[in-house]
């Protein structure tokens, strides 16, 4: 066995273990240079991959390794240029893994920005008011590190520290209100406080829309181009909405090509991974998935618990430790949702001259939840959201078909009827063609089981549920 052979074989078996997004952020343009006496030597692309592989990583790739070979007794990284191609102990040149170069700088872009027209940008470009849509109040110093968004959060800060050189274009992505935007305002916070020469953009793909319509419109759609080419960090929020905008794709395509082409800093968000943003043009997809794509997930309730702890300190308003958990406890989804509970309790208490008790928390709450159910989801939604979420037709997902994907989503489908909604299992099968009810039983009783083990069925779900509820 090669060296490449057992890192290829290692890389697939540490791949079943962890994320997509994480293994595909981490792993990506690693190799093995050497391997000699039981030490093995993995060449990482950077600092920041390194600290992530030798401590948290480290044991999972041990593992794998050395189901491939016993004898293999240490793991250290080091950084290793792949535009330098090292070689290895056996003096061969070394080979990186198989799909990984994001290397590929040298695109084919007939729409590049001639050298001539970036310059007469930049004069333009400094006569305007510098329009950069940069929040003060989202920086990484009050964002809370959970286990649910450290990859996100260490990504999005090597990414401020490094514009254009560590990860690009850097992926964000997770459900509503779990802090994608404060990240990516970190980014643009953290960079303009280092250098505020710096030019930076913050957008979200909605108004990116509407602004080239305008343009085309106004006919000056050279000089929205123009404006684009002159900046040094892009940041695009919820790309999700570009989805179905063929035309608004293709500018953002060669936009983003021409900055990325001079290693121009671009980081966008979604609430889902490209791969499952309907109706993106292939080659759009293929450049976000040519980066790296960092997830943030559900928070847990410990992550929550200190959110919400700093967010009323912000506030100078005190809550204690009873107080706090309570909230914690019954606000789950969503850290927007935390903050909207608090902001009525701050409000309630200053309203009624009231101290925050455990008893008035309790009575504030159960007025949100109870005014929350009145939305009065029903299986109709749930149908509506899988179907959107998934790209599948409704008809299709009632009736009978077995393909793979749509059995996958109608199972997900009953699942949520059942946990969100308690329906009946008879019931559930009427709404799927009349199938019988145990096809819904068997079909809840699976997904139940399988998310416990399977990050990818957890993130779906968790979506849905939230496409439910925003409906
Ligand atoms: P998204 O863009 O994912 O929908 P936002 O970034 O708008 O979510 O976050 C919603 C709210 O929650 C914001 O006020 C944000 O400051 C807050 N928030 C989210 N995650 C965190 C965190 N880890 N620490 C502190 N505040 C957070
Ligand atoms: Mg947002």
């Amino acid at each position: 066995m090669t060296n490449a052979e057992l890192w290829q074989a290692a890389l697939g078996e540490i791949e079943l273990s962890i994320s997509k997004a994480n293994f595909s952020t981490w792993f990506k343009n690693t190799t093995i240079l050497s391997k000699e006496n039981g030490k093995v030597v993995i060449g990482v692309p950077n600092g920041f991959a390194k600290e992530w592989l030798e401590n948290k990583y480290n044991t999972y790739i041990f593992r794998a390794l050395r189901n491939f070979q016993e004898d293999i007794k240490e793991i250290s990284c080091v950084i290793y240029n792949l535009d330098q191609p090292a070689t290895n102990s056996d003096g061969r040149k070394v080979d990186s893994i198989a799909h990984a170069s994001i290397g590929g700088k040298s695109i084919e872009n007939p729409y590049a920005y001639a050298p001539g027209q970036s310059m007469a940008t930049q004069a333009s470009y400094s006569q305007k008011p510098h329009e950069n849509n940069i929040n003060h109040r989202y920086t990484f110093e009050n964002f809370i590190i959970g286990e649910n968004n450290e990859l996100a959060r260490a990504a999005c800060y090597a990414v401020s520290q490094n514009l254009g050189k560590v990860y690009n274009p850097l992926f964000i992505y997770g459900g509503v209100g779990l802090g994608k935007t404060h990240l990516l305002q970190s980014i643009g916070n953290e960079v303009l406080e280092k250098d505020a020469s710096k030019k930076i953009k913050y957008i979200t793909s909605e108004r990116f829309a509407n602004e080239l319509i305008d343009s085309i419109r106004n006919q000056t759609v050279n000089d929205f181009k123009a404006t684009y080419a002159a900046i040094d960090l892009l940041i695009i929020d919820d790309v999700q909405f570009l989805a179905g905008k063929e035309k608004t794709q293709i500018e953002f395509f060669h936009i983003f090509n021409a900055l990325y082409q001079i290693n121009k800093q671009i980081v966008i968000s979604s609430d889902r991974p490209p791969r499952a943003i309907a109706t993106l043009e292939d080659r759009l997809r293929s450049r976000f998935e040519g980066g790296m794509i960092a997830d943030i997930g559900q928070p847990d309730l410990e992550t929550r618990m200190a959110i919400l702890k700093n967010k009323a300190a912000e506030k100078n308003f005190y809550l204690d430790e009873e107080a706090l958990r309570f909230i914690a406890e019954n606000v789950k989804n969503n850290i927007r949702e935390l903050e909207g509970a608090l902001n009525r309790i701050v409000a309630g208490c200053e309203f009624n001259n009231k101290l925050p008790t455990l008893k008035f928390v309790q009575q504030t709450l159960a007025e949100i939840i109870s005014a929350g159910k009145k939305k009065g989801v029903q299986t109709q939604h749930i149908i509506e959201a899988v179907s959107q979420y998934f790209n599948i037709p409704i008809k299709e997902l009632i009736e009978k078909g077995r393909k793979k994907e749509v059995s996958y989503a109608r199972q997900l489908a009953m699942y949520l009827m059942r946990k969100e909604l308690n329906a009946s299992y008879p019931g559930i099968g009427s709404q799927f063609g009349g199938r019988d009810h145990t096809t819904a039983m068997h079909a809840f009783e699976k997904v139940s089981k399988d998310i416990e083990a399977n990050e990818k069925i957890r993130e779906d779900v968790a979506m849905l549920r939230e496409k439910v509820y925003a409906l």
